[in-house]
């Protein structure tokens, strides 16, 4: 029943917000009339029950109309303080472990971790103590456990000057780091936050994710309390805010650009991470996405070997403080990194998988480690096509060279080809506008927004070349 139920929940409304809002529902329990579901915290809890109680209570009365009450629980946190296992294990202790550690936040990340939301300091402007916003920064995720590598280091460098800088010495503002899931935003992102809330000048730093901002605003809307939530939120140095893509409605948006505005109007520092760049944040407010585009924005990239190698080790050390006999051989963890390739999250469940497994099959083969993770390998994009396959195969297509392809020429035998490459860039690879403007000779985003735009228009009333398109596409797979 609650599988039936979940599968229609999600066709309502759609994977994302499904795995944002669901991904960790559990049933708790189903007597005669009373359904009983599990949520981690009591967040998830309050916005399910505001928002979407009346859409699963009537799904269940679908498909059992015995039922006349749905209730959202929350289970107790006994949260293991070991590294690699669910947060929210059914009781897991150490010697048994129930569950693969390995499903512990697979791609989309779900909501209680999208939810951690923290203010460091307002303490001194609430005289009402307790934390004002929700569960803390994850430990784990500091600079010191952040593996550097080409992809993101000049995401690292924005992050720590703005982490070390003092208030008021605004630098790039606001900092817009960019990329797609699982390479590290909100491990960067809380980084800027703890390092800056633990250092000597102690600003007051408030780190929330674009959903909990939305709900906190919408409870403060609620129970008239909007104008203390916005006076606080003014007297802060530091705001960090994550998953920007995911901010919605309109007052609220409306809310965001006044704090926007006001924040860096005031030279306060103000970092944001989303899965695209600001100007393909078509959801959201013109004017804050204008906003948004005032400062820098930088893309995050794929880790390379090197680095996934590192960040295995790295997770290895932190495992071993805690349990000095786990262990993973050198030779599966450089497997690991040369296999897993699309980002830090499967990697980070190829290694609590690892972890797990080894307990109990010390003797693991390679052969059985493929096996294991076969399914992480490319996981989270099926499609892994590369800019250069693209540009090889549309050349070779339309019998011009690659260089010509990422040259200035501006015949019509080439801006073409061009155009159609830039179309498929965009298209078959989760690159920004910006990037693939770097990869085609430095042009500009905008000509690749044109190229892309031109070639949709085209396409809708050429069916040959929908067809040419087609073929190539098809080429690229190869
Ligand atoms: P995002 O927010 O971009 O989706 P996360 O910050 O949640 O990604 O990263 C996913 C996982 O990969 C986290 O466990 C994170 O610690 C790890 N990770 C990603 N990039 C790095 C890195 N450069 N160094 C160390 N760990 C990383
Ligand atoms: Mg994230």
């Amino acid at each position: 029943l609650f599988e039936r139920v979940s599968a229609r929940l999600k066709a309502q409304v759609g994977p994302d917000v499904f795995a944002s809002w669901f991904g960790r529902l559990k049933l708790h329990s189903v007597s005669k009339s009373v359904v009983r579901l599990s949520v981690p915290t009591t967040f998830l809890k309050s916005w399910i029950n505001n928002r979407y109680l009346d859409l699963i209570t009537s799904i269940f009365q679908q498909e059992d109309a015995e039922i006349l009450k749905v209730e959202i629980l929350v289970r107790s946190a006994t949260r293991s303080t070991r590294p690699g296992l669910q947060e929210d294990a059914p009781q897991a202790n150490r010697s048994d472990v129930a569950t693969p550690a390995s499903s512990r936040r697979s791609a989309p990340q779900t909501l209680a971790h999208h939810a951690a939301a923290t203010v460091g300091n307002l303490q001194k402007l609430q005289p009402v103590a307790g934390p004002l916003f929700g569960s803390p920064l994850d430990s784990r995720y500091t600079f010191e456990s952040f593996v550097e590598g080409s992809s993101n280091r000049v995401a690292l460098a924005a992050a720590k000057t703005i982490a070390e800088a003092g208030a008021g010495a605004v630098r790039f503002n606001p900092l817009f780091i960019h990329s797609t899931v699982g390479l590290g935003k909100t491990h960067l992102l809380q980084a800027i936050a703890t390092a800056a809330i633990q250092s000597a000048r102690a600003p007051r730093v408030v780190y929330l994710t674009a959903e909990y901002f939305m709900w906190r605003f919408a409870t403060a809307i609620r129970d008239n309390d909007a104008l203390s939530l916005k006076e606080t939120l003014r007297n802060i140095d530091l705001l960090v805010i994550d998953d920007m893509q995911f901010l919605q409605g309109k007052s609220i948006q409306h809310e965001f650009c006044h704090l926007l505005n006001m924040l860096l109007d005031s030279a306060k520092q103000v970092v944001v991470a989303a899965d695209r760049a600001p100007w393909e944040l078509e959801s959201l407010d013109p004017r804050v996405r204008s906003r948004l585009q005032g400062g820098v924005a930088i893309e995050m990239e794929g880790p390379d070997y090197e680095m996934r190698l590192e960040i295995l080790k790295r997770r290895l050390e932190v495992a071993r403080l805690d349990d000095a006999s786990l262990d993973i051989p050198a030779n599966i963890l450089s497997h690991v990194a040369r296999n897993i390739t699309a980002s830090g999250r499967e990697l980070e469940g190829a290694f609590n998988q690892l972890l797990f497994r080894l307990s109990f099959e010390p003797q693991l083969s390679i052969e059985r480690v493929d096996e294991l993770l076969g399914h992480l390998v490319n996981a989270g994009e099926p499609r892994r096509v590369r800019i250069e396959d693209i540009q090889r195969v549309v050349a070779k297509h339309y019998n011009v060279s690659r260089q010509e392809l990422v040259s200035n020429r501006r015949t019509r035998v080439i801006v073409k080809p061009r155009q159609i490459a830039m179309y498929l860039a965009k298209t078959l690879t989760p690159r920004s506008f910006p990037e693939i403007g770097r990869r085609f000779g430095g042009r500009d985003h905008t000509t690749v927004l044109h190229a892309v735009r031109k070639i949709e228009d085209l396409i809708t009333g050429d069916t040959k070349l929908s067809h040419e398109i087609e073929l190539l596409k098809r080429l690229i797979n190869e």
